[in-house]
């Protein structure tokens, strides 16, 4: 019970400090108002799962190779490595170099050379889509993984982040999800071929630096949103989705938004600009074979979202939940204890994030479309 109540205090250190500036260096967390015999049992519960905190910092012109630089996650990698001043960055667009292509990756690397590397490209989308084309979601994940993962070892790539998912832990996990969790029972059956190509290309880097002393590491973000977000309704996420209905209900005068499902469950949400710059932290300041959470480590209602969406529009009619629609797993939260506890929290809170993904909408006509 103790320690139980020990492990609470940590988490809700932790919690408190989200949102706030980013942290020295190397600030270790979690050891503050905690009386000394108690502060020895919270620290044996950080050290279980320590990670530590090393200088591994970039030049700031040395050559980063960033793929997938057109997508979501890509094109926020893109703007934080220009705001934080890196200015030797080489992308290549799908068209030019398809990464699927062993032979045309490996000239690309004994061509270009570069030191570092964060591999953002890969097939992604929804529930229908991984219904629909299984078989090209495990293809192309699996080559893209394998041809560049393997470039980067035989040209001597310095650093490689790979991104996972947080949608690659199994179907039914205890909340907050842990690292360990991941493979320990069954997966979630929509999305198992896309999930086990990602499993494969984590488990990769971990092959990689175990038999050739690469430096490759990992990352599992949580949902994601943003600029260059899919606002498509047939396809996009349920952010995303419901900035374009509030926004268009606003525009029509519609009396009323419908909300898939009960808006009860809870869901975790990080906006990509956060995740940008923690996978640049974790490049600069990780190593190791563990992979590595990223997310905000605390969650909202559907509902509650509805109500952040609505407001950040101006929409003035109601929210009607249609509870015919599924509500899927009720809660979805990644635990932050390893990022915290090497000094990265998120920075953006949700209504910023909205307000900042809808000013970006309005600037891209993106709802013209
Ligand atoms: P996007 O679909 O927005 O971007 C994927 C990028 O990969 C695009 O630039 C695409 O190029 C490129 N790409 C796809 N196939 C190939 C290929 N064969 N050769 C070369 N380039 C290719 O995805 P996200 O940015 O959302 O996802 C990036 C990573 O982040 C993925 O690994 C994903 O698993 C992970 N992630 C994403 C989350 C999210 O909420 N979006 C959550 C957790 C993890 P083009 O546009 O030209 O097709």
């Amino acid at each position: 019970m103790k320690k139980l109540f020990l492990l609470s205090i940590v988490c809700m250190v932790s919690v408190g400090q989200m949102y706030s500036a980013r942290p020295a260096k190397g600030r270790r967390v979690l050891r503050k108002r905690i009386v000394p015999q108690e502060e020895e049992m919270v620290q044996q519960e950080v050290n279980a799962q320590a990670v530590e905190y090393v200088d591994e910092s970039m030049d700031k012109n040395a050559k980063i190779y960033l793929a997938g630089h057109n997508g979501l996650v890509g094109s926020a990698i893109m703007r934080e490595l220009a705001r934080q001043g890196f200015t030797n960055i080489i992308t290549k667009g799908h068209t030019e170099l398809d990464l699927r292509n062993q032979q045309a990756v490996d000239s690309f690397f004994a061509t270009e050379q570069p030191e570092y590397l964060f591999l953002a490209a890969a097939k992604v989308g929804g529930i229908i889509a991984n219904r629909d084309y299984p078989a090209q979601f495990i293809y192309d994940n699996l080559m893209i993984e394998a041809n560049v993962i393997h470039a980067a070892y035989k040209h001597g790539v310095k650093k490689l982040l790979f991104l996972g998912s947080s949608c690659i832990y199994p179907r039914m996990c205890a909340q907050p999800i842990k690292e360990e969790y991941l493979l320990t029972s069954a997966l979630e059956e929509t999305n198992k071929p896309y999930a086990v190509a990602k499993i494969a290309g984590l488990t990769m880097c971990q092959a990689y630096n175990r038999q050739y002393g690469t430096n490759f590491i990992s990352c599992m973000p949580t949902n994601l949103y943003g600029p260059h977000d899919n606002f498509n309704l047939e396809t996009s996420h349920v952010l995303p989705a419901l900035v374009r209905k509030f926004y268009e209900a606003k525009k029509q005068n519609k009396p009323h938004v419908v909300v898939w499902g009960s808006g009860t469950p809870y869901r975790e949400f990080l906006y990509v600009d956060d995740l940008a710059n923690a996978v640049i932290f974790l490049m600069e300041h990780y190593h190791g074979d563990e992979v590595m959470n990223v997310g905000t480590g605390t969650d909202v209602t559907i509902g509650d979202l509805a109500h952040t969406i609505k407001q950040a529009v101006g929409y003035t009619g109601e929210i009607v939940f249609d509870r015919t629609k599924p509500d899927g797993t009720p809660r979805k939260l990644l635990d932050m204890s390893k990022m915290h506890s090497i000094g990265w929290h998120a920075a953006t809170s949700l209504q910023e994030g909205i307000g900042k993904t809808l000013d970006w909408c309005k600037q891209n006509s993106v709802f013209e479309n």
